[in-house]
């Protein structure tokens, strides 16, 4: 499992072994040395992990984790730093880091969090479906346009998942009908108009572009 890792770290010899020892591993590395190139280094190359030291020259690893999470960003952080007050270990996690590891470290403990760290993350990737700015995560079942989180009723959900599971493809009525009410469904084929309505409401609320679009005769279709 390679990933794309920034580190951000002022002391140099220690980023370029921390670098090598990355590399090595198979990922591809970006090394900043102040905390302003290193945010926007993060924002810009939206890495798969982030390793920050606390201390930097411009504005510090805690304040860079923060002002990600701020802004939504959910890349993993790791937070490196020659701190060991307990006190700090909270800052650290309140500001939003995934983890924390105390200098001197061992590389080999380093990597083994940089490991399970981005196991983590894919894992968590495998359950979720995004379409434009729209995604869905089938495990914690929450939904966000962009930034935006949505609340969905079940069968909203259900409805939802089922029409970005087959993005760009016309899903006729009957179909829509079968695979998310079952085929047993004896109530109104209404249900599904008054269903896509709810949801184009709960995803056009803050007058996002249309996803679900009508296919006249037929039935829905998701495109942009
Ligand atoms: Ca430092």
């Amino acid at each position: 499992m390679t990933a794309h890792i920034l580190l951000v770290e002022d002391e140099v010899k220690l980023a370029r072994f921390v670098e090598l020892e990355l590399s090595y591993e198979g990922h591809r590395v970006s090394v900043f040395h102040d905390g302003i190139a290193g945010l926007g280094a993060v924002r810009e190359e939206k890495p798969d992990l982030v390793i920050l030291d606390w201390m930097l020259p411009g504005i510090s690893g805690l304040e860079i984790c923060r002002r990600l999470r701020t802004t939504g960003d959910k890349v993993p952080i790791i937070l490196l730093t020659a701190k060991d007050e307990v006190t700090d270990r909270v800052a650290g996690l309140d500001a939003g880091a995934d983890d924390y590891v105390v200098k001197p470290f061992s590389v080999e403990e380093l990597l083994a969090r940089v490991r399970a760290h981005l196991r983590r993350t894919q894992e968590s990737n495998a359950d979720l479906i995004q379409f434009a700015d729209l995604s869905l995560n089938r495990s914690s079942r929450q939904v966000y346009r962009g930034n935006r989180a949505i609340e969905l009723t079940a069968k909203e959900f259900d409805l939802l998942e089922y029409l970005l599971v087959h993005p760009q493809q016309v899903i006729t009525r009957d179909r829509i009908l079968e695979q998310v009410w079952g085929y047993d469904f004896m109530g109104d084929s209404n249900i599904i108009e008054v269903y896509i309505r709810y949801l184009r409401l709960k995803l056009e609320a803050n007058n996002e572009s249309r996803l679900i679009q009508t296919v006249r005769g037929i039935g829905y279709v998701l495109r942009e």
